[in-house]
């Protein structure tokens, strides 16, 4: 490569005519020449689809691709790196760590017999009927009496029993009921039959179903003019004064060529292929152990299967950057436009060959932290004077060491006891928090779960509230414990609700449960707290009795409206009585209609997509559930959502507050207890199993020269700063956008430190700290060379999610695009070497980054398409919001995996293939999952003994209708598919359903919409359209 002694031609970021103009002085290119190892082989692919194009306004189109000729995709090896490092630690430091090692904090327990069956019946219980209620109420109703005095913890039930307290078996004498309802409540039993009732919500249904056959269209129309002027990297804020471009999906200015008449097809092989670089770095990387003592060391991607040995700086698992090496100057930064992120998951689940984290305790003085900055002790620190001091890394002040922590320093300056203490030689640990970080200076109690379930006529016809009860007596033995526990200490509760809520007090030493009905909506008060949140192991079989007849209790209901914001606010309330944090799971059918805070109306408008206006189809309704968020934040109570919708529920509005407080969106549409019970059940599980922390909060801190500026997560921010999070598990992660305010040093560095304070689910008191330091540079090359395609779409997808919420689509979907071809540009500008301007060079860390920005666009909340359904669309950009590097990556280009060939006595899963309908063959069997979706795609040619071993049928002509699902049938083929498929489930934080298509059949066209290399469905350029109308933008750029 003849790239040294490369003078950068004057600055394209200069304004050009016809381009809308650069603003905001991008910066003069390097004064100097570049000189040295510009890194990575530059990626040359001769696009030649655009070799014939003029430079010029957007409005010609592209001349027709068969016009061209084809080159292949050229690659070269790359050239040595010479990366700086820090003194390698040995390969396995003997650490004794001052407590036992703590992660893994989901250690299920086996379970236990006998569970799934009923609990044992209470002497002389009738079980028949709404056992509650209708069993002999001693006493007279509850309704409208009047009882003084607000409800207080510990008070003692004056007066006659509620409904069904005097139950079989003794009286409860001395039974100290907390908190009796307040004057006015009315107290009743279960719905009962004959109530007023709204018909069953079934009339009028708008199906949110999948896109029939016919619906996908081409581009309409010829493109408009181009695009406007160029923002600022990642800022979404202004609105941009572009031209209107009215396409569904279209980026702006999307070649007309493609609708036109068939053309002559490029051999797709010679532009850059995803699964290739994937298959390449398993093939350099997999199976090896990366070591993390390098400063701005580049991991394997987080497609490829490797081991991470913590020698100083956080793994990858729980930070990504997307890029390792940070350019020296805010100019520079400007100049290429390639976003600073680094993607945190701080709880990220570790394999169980790496070593979890240590836990680290500093006596009652607390972590030792720089007294400046407030960084807490770190390999970042430096200690000198004999062991005397310390310089803080971050902010340079001189700290004393306290005498406990005195110890003197080898020859190297480095402390003897270096290896012995995680927070010297570690990049993650944590430390014990001492009161000083507890809420009113108080240990936290064990966090709790509630199980909040709606009752409504839906949800019982479906048979849902019986299978969300059955399974609960199982899963409730898999709450999560501490390393070391017999048992789970969390405490669980129960409510059950449609228009009014109900309680139950489940204390250990009842025989029956008991139900207190809260009618009164617009006070949310918990009417129990002795007995609601309990100890699942000690109320075992009152829990088990009250699961048994919540379904027999509701099975005559007719009621239809619920209320929803009163759901939540009972949760918030029951954990503030009880001074803990903790999680609501909430199990939801319909639009809360019913008169009560938070009441919905359907606002859903197929007229807004494509307009100015289509922003508020994803905001949330303001008012009732942003107070609900802030309430939720401020106790820990984190929710999450099970949706069951059968139509608009105004999504956007009822996953505002578990998308602020760390918490998850599941969504069954038209639930079927047969096609969708085992996918929710999957997700269920998952979710109470996992391993999480509460009443998080997050700060990052930064070495001098920059900080952390934007934050994008399942979060709540009352500062600048603080990232606050009710609860945050194993899966969920926060994107931290970084920004300079001085010159960073190649030789220091670039240092972050990310410490989050939180109630571990045994209820202790922790900070767990995660350190990273990034390489620094003045040269653009390196910058490139450092990149991480993956970590730099997630950023996109999130700070472009976010931005629909204020601007039109087609702005944000212009700034990707505009943004796409800067980075690019300004790499073919600076760091590549010359060639010809035909020739579109990528660099080789983001050589297949355009693929994914295509693919991103071409997402539900980006696409601008009504035939996609409002709520699936604000329900993927809140998912979206919270997710890490490897779930973003899956999403945006799914895995193709064909099965035809399949050896079934390998444990090898077979290559993935591209995206394409192009790798589809008609003999061929093929899964697709994107961590979302699952498809069985099966060809019209399939060999009859393929499905005969499969399904058990002759031919896929004898398929009836939609199967999701592959019986269990004793044959290597269908043992060894069925393996594959449940080791996918297995991995990913979603379950998924698996949807098995034909070729050809209507419910193919849903399939078709996950291969990202096609022309969307819904609007949205094929791949290779994308990369020729990219480099005509760069090399407009570059004129
Ligand atoms: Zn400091």
């Amino acid at each position: 490569m003849s790239q040294q002694g490369y003078v950068a031609a004057p600055p394209y970021s200069q304004a050009q005519p016809g381009m809308g103009g650069y603003q905001g002085g991008f910066g003069a290119g390097p004064a100097q020449p570049l000189y040295g190892h510009y890194g990575g082989p530059p990626q040359a692919f001769n696009a030649p689809c655009l070799t014939c194009v003029a430079p010029g306004p957007m409005q010609s189109p592209p001349p027709p691709i068969s016009s061209v000729a084809q080159q292949p995709f050229q690659t070269s090896p790359p050239p040595a790196m010479g990366q700086p490092q820090m003194p390698p630690g040995p390969q396995s430091p003997h650490m004794s760590p001052p407590q036992s090692p703590q992660a893994n904090m989901h250690m299920a327990g086996p379970p236990m017999a006998g569970q799934s069956m009923a609990g044992p019946p209470m002497a002389g219980q009738s079980m028949a009927g709404p056992p509650m209620a209708g069993q002999s109420m001693a006493g007279p109703p509850m309704a409208g009496q009047s009882m003084a005095g607000p409800p207080m913890a510990g008070q003692s039930m004056a007066g006659p029993p509620m409904a069904g307290q005097s139950m079989a078996g003794p009286p409860m004498a001395g039974q100290s009921m907390a908190g009796p309802p307040m004057a006015g409540q009315s107290m009743a039993g279960p719905p009962m039959a004959g109530q007023s009732m709204a018909g069953p919500p079934m009339a009028g249904q708008s199906m949110a179903g999948p896109p029939m056959a016919g619906m996908g269209r081409p581009f309409p129309g010829p493109p408009p003019p181009g695009p406007g002027g160029f923002q600022q990297p990642g800022q979404f804020g202004g609105q941009m004064a572009g031209p209107q471009l009215g396409m569904p999906g279209a980026f702006p200015g999307a070649a007309a060529g493609m609708a036109g008449p068939p053309q002559k097809k490029l051999d797709p092989d010679s532009i850059p292929s995803t699964t290739q670089v994937i298959e390449d770095d398993q093939a350099k990387r997999g199976g090896q152990v990366f070591s993390t003592n390098m400063r701005g060391q580049a991991p394997p991607l987080v497609t490829t299967d490797f081991t991470v040995e913590d020698q100083g700086n956080a793994s990858p698992r729980f930070m990504r950057c997307t890029t390792y090496a940070l350019p020296c100057t805010a100019d520079l930064a400007k100049q290429c436009q390639v976003p600073l992120a680094t993607i945190i998951k701080p709880f990220a689940s570790l394999p169980n060959n790496e070593t979890p984290l240590y836990v680290v305790n500093h006596g009652e003085t607390g972590p030792i932290r720089c007294n400046r900055c407030k960084a807490y002790m770190c390999p970042y620190m430096q200690f000198i004077e004999g062991g005397r001091r310390f310089q803080c890394g971050f902010c340079s002040c001189v700290n004393e060491v306290p005498v406990f922590y005195f110890q003197h320093l080898d020859h190297m300056g480095r402390r003897v006891d270096f290896y012995e203490r995680p927070e010297l030689s570690r990049g993650s640990y944590e430390f014990a928090a001492t009161m000083d970080y507890c809420k009113n200076n108080k240990p936290p109690n064990p966090p709790a779960y509630i199980f909040m379930i709606d009752v409504s006529y839906s949800n019982i016809k479906s048979g849902l509230v019986k299978l969300i009860c059955d399974e609960l007596k199982t899963l409730l033995e898999d709450l999560p414990r501490e390393d070391g526990t017999e048992s789970s200490a969390i405490k669980v509760g129960f409510v059950t609700y449609n228009k009014v809520l109900h309680f139950y007090n489940v204390k250990s030493a009842l025989a029956q449960p008991q139900m207190m009905v809260v009618s009164d909506t617009a006070e949310m008060f918990v009417p129990l707290l002795d007995g609601f949140l309990v100890n699942y192991q000690e109320s075992k079989a009152v829990i088990y009795n009250l699961l048994d007849q919540i379904p027999d209790m509701f099975a005559d209901t007719n009621e239809s409206e619920t209320v929803f914001a009163p759901v939540i606010q009972a949760g918030v309330e029951a954990f503030k009585a009880a001074e803990c944090s903790g999680k609501l799971f909430i199990f939801h059918s319909s639009m809360p209609t019913a008169e009560a805070p938070g009441k919905l109306k359907n606002r859903d408008d197929k007229k807004l997509v494509n307009t100015d206006k289509e922003k508020t189809l994803f905001q949330p309704q303001k008012g009732v559930y942003e107070q609900l968020s802030k309430d939720c934040v401020a106790q820990g109570c984190c929710v999450d959502l099970f949706l069951f919708p059968s139509q608009y529920v105004d999504l956007a509005t009822m996953a505002d507050v578990p998308s602020h407080t760390g918490g998850s969106v599941y969504k069954y549409n038209n639930f079927q207890l047969e096609t969708d019970g085992e996918h929710f059940l999957r997700d269920l599980r998952k979710d109470v199993e996992k391993s999480i922390g509460f009443d998080a909060i997050m700060r990052v801190r930064t070495s001098t020269g920059f900080r952390a500026t934007d934050f994008f997560g399942a979060i709540h921010m009352n500062n600048t700063t603080d990232i606050e999070m009710a609860a945050v598990d194993c899966d969920k992660a926060v994107t931290v956008e970084l920004k300079h305010d001085d010159t960073l040093s190649e030789e220091t560095g670039a240092l972050m430190q990310c410490a989050l304070l939180y109630t571990t689910i045994g209820g202790q008191r922790r900070l767990r700290i995660h350190n990273l330091s990034l390489n620094c540079s003045s040269q653009l090359s390196e910058l490139y060379k450092s990149c991480e395609t993956d970590s730099l779409i997630n950023f996109f997808a999130k700070s472009a999610y976010r931005a629909i919420l204020n601007q039109p689509l087609k702005n944000v979907r212009e700034i990707l695009v505009n943004q796409t071809a800067h980075m690019l540009a300004c790499y073919r500008k600076n760091c590549a070497s010359p060639s010809a301007a035909s020739q579109l060079i990528l660099p080789d860390a983001m050589k297949v980054f355009p693929v994914y920005m295509n693919s991103l666009m071409k997402t539900a909340p980006l696409v601008g398409s009504t035939e996609l359904s409002t709520d699936d669309r604000a329900h993927q950009r809140l998912s979206v919001m919270g997710m890490g590097v490897e779930d973003t990556q899956l999403l945006l280009y799914p895995r193709l995996i064909p099965l035809h060939n399949l050896d079934v006595g390998s444990e090898a899963l077979p290559a993935p293939l591209r995206c394409s309908e192009e790798r589809l063959i008609d003999s061929g069997i093929f899964l697709l999952e994107n961590g979302h979706s699952m498809f069985l795609w099966l060809g019209q040619a399939s060999p009859p003994d393929f499905i005969q071993n499969l399904f058990n049928l002759p031919s896929l002509a004898h398929m009836q209708g939609l199967m999701c699902a592959l019986p269990e049938l004793d044959n290597p083929l269908s043992k060894r598919i069925r393996s594959i498929i449940s080791g996918l489930l297995e991995k990913r934080p979603n379950s998924m359903k698996l949807q098995i298509v034909r070729q050809k059949d209507k419910p193919e066209m849903v399939f078709r919409q996950f291969l990202v290399e096609d022309k969307g469905l819904h609007g949205g350029a094929s791949y290779m359209d994308f990369l020729c109308y990219v480099h005509r933008e760069i090399r407009q750029l570059l004129t």
